[in-house]
This record gives structure tokens, sequence and C-alpha cells, in this order.
């Protein structure tokens, strides 16, 4: 007889070599009916597979992202069967789950997939799935293996084989479909009930642009029709709500080709956007007792390579840049940190200057691959709206309790309700592998649940994913659509200092390190504009638009009165702006509409003899008139409710 533990720490007992199938009937019929696959001591199986020994496990359903994954990735063998047999001599590269759905890269040979030919290809694999096909496991030896795609003729595979050891190869057999492959897999084809085939695309073979260009094919599957429509809603929604998409719409920013891919272009709207946050940011941290300060987009080879961010970035990054007489190198700053730690080596540091908190909007420039670039979220130079506190071992708790306090002020101004808060810290079987003291790590890593708890914030703490140089706080925010977004982080750094030689003098006189701590709350202003963009659906908070009110004269013979109105707005710090154009006040107020701006006031006759104006509210419609005082105290009332405290 074996043990297992389930999650709740119960612990059954099961004759040798049971599978997860069979625990799943022994709970309950249902829970047999929708168990997908089964996790043995972290490790996700088959739930065909024998277990022999005892084992930790958790069934796996729908609800969990690893259930997910295995009926996703079983769907790419299952499209691929279709493919296969649509398209026969197709060879195969890889094809993995992804977070929503799955893809495979195929060779087609000169044959082309588009749109038209998806429900053909959803419909053959619907026919295949309901023939309930089981997943096959089968170990087999190097030589074999290499036999088999061999005879098949497939190219890609062979290559995949020759860099796997033998022992260790795996091929998958369902239906008519036979694949290397790791797993794991659903035990047969039948959970697969709703199909979509979603897109196309290029990709080169290994991500290589010098290798052969295969066609990636997207899909997606669920249990159920029902789920799949309404991911297709969500889907479509998220398309309306693009940022790029929005960001072009809304003149924000754009993207030149002759500049360079990755590179983004703010836009004058896009720009005061930007700066309204950064000037929001920069006074809750002028407030918080922070400096600003400024450094450079380059530095020497060397700082980097003291800072370890040479051999972290440097081979794979953009090349040196050299000067042409003293045979210099610099590098484009992939970090701030090296900078600041620079700073503050500038003077003697005292533990009476501690925690000295250096702040800097500061741009720092990357490598991505071309084909890994997206919209404002993967880009290759970009600006944290970064800050760096040197402090003693004693003062790590309570400089959290000051960052977690920007960064709520910062989702409150925004309307981020939903966030998730992720700490990462040791993995208490393994500490060695982690550089500082032990009594440093205890310290942080209990002040940093101690902050999580006294703030009453749901935080999940994850063991093992702390970096070797110290724990994180991670700040992960849900939009307007459930979708998780990875946005700020606090990060407790012990290995930059030792790195610099950074130092204080105590009250004891002795020489002592700082901990240093890293924090962006924002992450980066480019991405974080992308996803204010998607959450809002560009409908930013009155506070952040450019634009917070369009006066709409409805004839030239109002335009004079219009000004008048501009005038008193402005004298209330209210951002607005005449549409004087010699157009309907319809068309006006449609293209306000268009360009999400928050007020709309219109000005006629009416309004002129009484000095009021007829406000709408933006995607509200008409809100009645009002005095231009009462509007200005109305605007005042709205900005300072979500700026407050
Ligand atoms: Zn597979
Ligand atoms: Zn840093």
């Amino acid at each position: 007889m074996i043990h297992i533990t389930l999650p709740d720490g119960a612990v059954r007992q099961y004759e040798e070599g049971i599978s997860g199938l069979q625990i799943a009937q022994s709970i309950s019929e249902g829970l047999a009916r929708k168990v997908l696959a089964i996790k043995v001591n972290d490790e996700v199986w088959d739930l065909t597979r024998p277990i022999a020994k005892d084992a930790a496990i958790k069934l796996l359903t729908w609800d969990d992202q690893e259930g997910k994954a295995t009926m996703w990735h079983s769907s790419a063998h299952l499209m691929a069967e279709a493919v296969e047999a649509l398209y026969p001599g197709a060879k195969f590269g890889i094809g993995p789950d992804i977070e929503h759905g799955f893809y495979y890269d195929i060779d087609l040979g000169d044959r082309v997939i588009s749109d038209e030919d998806f429900p053909l290809i959803e419909a053959k694999m619907k026919e295949l799935a309901s023939g309930a096909h089981a997943y096959k496991r089968k170990e087999v030896s190097k030589s074999d293996a290499l036999q088999y795609f061999g005879n098949k003729g497939d190219e890609y595979k062979l290559e995949l084989i020759q860099d796997l050891e033998d022992g260790q190869i795996t091929f998958y057999e369902s239906g008519h479909f036979v694949d290397l492959c790791r797993g794991p897999h659903l035990p047969d084809t039948s959970p697969i009930k709703a199909v979509k085939i979603l897109s196309v695309a290029g990709a080169y073979w290994r991500g290589d642009e010098k290798r052969k260009m295969l066609t990636r094919l997207y899909g997606i599957t669920f249990p159920k029709q029902k789920e799949l429509d309404e991911y297709l809603v969500l889907l479509e929604e998220a398309r309306k709500r693009d940022h790029r998409k929005l960001g072009r719409e809304l003149e924000l920013f754009t993207f030149s080709q002759m500049v360079g891919s990755g590179l983004p272009l703010w836009l004058p709207k896009g720009a005061d956007l930007r700066e309204r946050l950064e000037l929001f940011l920069k006074k809750a941290q002028k407030k918080a007792g922070y400096y600003q300060v400024m450094t450079p987009h380059i530095g020497n080879v060397n700082l980097y390579k003291t800072s370890g961010h040479y051999q972290k970035y440097g081979q794979d990054s953009f090349r040196p840049i050299s000067t042409p007489q003293e045979g210099e190198e610099f590098f484009l700053k992939p970090m701030n940190c090296p900078h600041h730690c620079e700073i503050y080596k500038a003077k003697p540091r005292s533990y009476k200057d501690l925690p000295l908190r250096l702040a800097e909007f500061g741009t720092v420039y990357r490598y991505e691959q071309s084909g890994e670039l997206h919209g404002l979220t993967r880009v290759r130079g970009f600006t944290q709206d970064d800050a760096h506190i040197f402090c003693t071992p004693d003062q790590v708790k309570s400089e959290f309790v000051g960052v977690m306090d920007i960064v709520m002020k910062i989702f409150k101004a925004l309307d981020f309700k939903d966030f998730l808060i992720q700490i990462s810290l040791r993995d208490p079987n393994n500490k060695e592998k982690y550089i500082g003291s032990e009594e440093n790590w205890e310290k942080s890593e209990q002040a940093i649940r101690e902050v999580a708890l006294e703030q009453g914030l749901n935080a999940e703490i994850v063991l093992g994913e702390a970096a070797f140089y110290g724990p994180k706080m991670d700040f992960m925010v849900k939009d307007a659509l459930g979708r998780k977004w990875q946005l700020g982080t606090i990060q407790v750094d012990y290995n930059l200092p030792e790195r610099f030689e950074l130092e204080y003098v105590g009250a004891d006189n002795e020489k002592h390190r700082p901990v240093m701590i890293h924090r962006a709350p924002f992450g980066s202003m480019e991405r974080f504009v992308a996803v204010l963009i998607e959450h809002c659906a560009g409908k930013f908070p009155l506070w952040l638009v450019s634009e917070q009110a369009m006066i709409l004269p409805v004839s030239d013979k109002y335009n004079d009165y219009a000004e008048k109105v501009l005038h008193l707005l402005e004298n209330y710090d209210i951002r607005a702006a005449i549409d004087d154009r010699n157009e309907k006040v319809g068309k006006k107020i449609r293209d306000a509409e268009l360009k999400r701006i928050p007020y709309m006031l219109v000005v006629g006759e009416k309004e002129e003899n009484e000095g009021t104006v007829s406000v709408r509210r933006q995607g509200e419609g008409d809100q009645g008139s009002t005095s231009v005082e009462a509007f200005a105290q109305l605007v005042k009332d709205e900005i300072s409710r979500m700026l407050a405290d």
C-alpha cells in the first residue's frame, strides 16, 4: 500500500500503481468526470500513469490553470492531427499550450492556411475529438525515435530529438497522430467539446531569423460551448480596448520604422498624460522624503561589470558603443541601479543619512527580438519610475510600509480596485543559494510578511521565488476584463551593496553595509500606460486627461460666449478647449465622444442669455444645464474624490 496526501492534508491508502483517475473515482464519480490531470509532488502527470510511491497529489480540473494547460496542450496534438488529415505531408515543429489556448508551428510546404480554412480545421478537430481517442504515452529509445520521424520525413522533430538524451524520450499517440512529447495529456480527447482556431501567423523555426518561416496556428478549446462563447465576447472586448488601437485613435503614441522597432514615440497628448502621471508620483515621493536624481543614458562597461548586469545583459544585448580615441566602451543602460549606487558613494554616509531615497524616471534600453515586441508592453527602450532606498536592516519594514502607501495611492487614483500581491521568499530547503546573512534575510522576510498582514492585504506567499539577492513583493492588477497584469515591484537587494562596497558609519562608529530596496510602483511608464488604456478603454480618470471639457458652440454666433466660458474655466484650472469648426453640434458631440473627452459643454442662445452651459457626460448623455461655476465645482469635487489620501 502507498500513502497519498490530498491538498487538505488528508492521507489515504491505495494499492501501489494506482492512477490519478482511479483516485478521483474513489472520491466521487462527479470528480472523476471533471478531472483532467493530476499533480504528483509538484509535477503534472497523465491521469492514467501509475503512482508507485507515497506522494502528495492534487487532482486538476478546468478550474486550475494546470488543468487548462493539459487540455490545451492535448488540443494542440488534436489540431496537428486535423491539419495532417487535411494537409497530408505537413511537418510539425513545436506545439505548446500558452496562457490562453495553444499553437502549433507547421511547415505546410507551399500551401497556405487562411481565416477561411479555420472552420474546416475546427470541424475536423471536433470530429476527431468525439471519437474519444486515448492519448497513449510510450517511452522510446533515441534510435527508434529518430527512425520514426526519419521515415515520416519530419526534419523538425528529428532536430528536436538530436538534442534529447537517450532514455528520456517519450511519444504520445492519439488517433492517427504520433508526437514527440513529454506530456502530460488528457486520458482521451472526449473533454474537448468546443473548438476555435483563433489566428495564423508566421514564426521562424526556433525563433531564428535565418531559418525557415513556419505557419503558426493558434487555437483554443473549452469543455463547454458556453465557455467558448463567453471567451469570444471577452476577446472582442479586448480587441476594442487594445492599447495599440486606442493609442492611435486617441493620438497618444506612435512607432516609426525609421526610428526603429520597439522604440515608442510619445505624441503631445500621450506625453501630456504621461507627464501628469509622473507629476502625481513625484509629488507623492516628495511628501515621502525622496530625492529626485538624474543620470545619463549610457554607462562605462566597467560599471556594469561591477554591478553584474554586463554578465546578465551584455552578451545578448545591444552592442557596446566605443569612443574613437580612448578605446573606452559604453553600454546603453539596462538598469538605473548601478548609477544610483555611485550617487550613494559620492560622499561618506552615516546612519543619520539613512534611509536615503533616490528617485529617477530613468530610461533604460534592453534588447528584445523583433518578433517579441508588442505595442507599449514589450519595447526596447522604456522609462522606469525607479527609486532606490538605501537603509539599515532595521528600516526595511518601515520603508516597505512607505512604498505600499504610494502604490495604494496610485491604485486608488486610477481606479484599479482589484489587485493581487505576491510575496516571493527563499526556498527554506535551499538557503545556501542566496547571498546575504541569515539574520538579514530573516529580518526582511519577516518584515514583508508583517507589512502585508498589518495592511490587511491579501498576499500570496511563494517560497523559492525570491531572487538570489533578496525577497520581493509584486503587484498584479486585474483590469476591467479580469485580465491580470504585473505592474509594480518592491525588491530587497543584498547583492549590489556588496558589489559596490557601499558603507555607512553606524552609531557604534563602525562601518556597515546598507540594504538596498529597488521599487517601481508603475513598473515602467510604457507598460503602465498600456495597461491603463486597456483597463479604462481609453476613458481616463478626469484628473489625468489633457482635455477635461470640450465647449461646443451650436453655431459660430456663440463662439464669443464659448471664449468667455473657456476663460472662466481656466480660472478654475480646468483644462478645456473649444470646437469652433463649422459643423453641426451633433457631429461635434460625436467627435468629442470618440475622443473620450469626459465633459461636453454645449452653448447656444439660451445658455448665453442665462450665463450657463448644457453639460453632457461622455457615454452618459445630457446632464442638464448649470452655471459655469457650478460645473467647475463638480469637476473639482470629482477630482478630489479620486486623489484624496
Ligand atoms: Zn504533447
Ligand atoms: Zn534597481
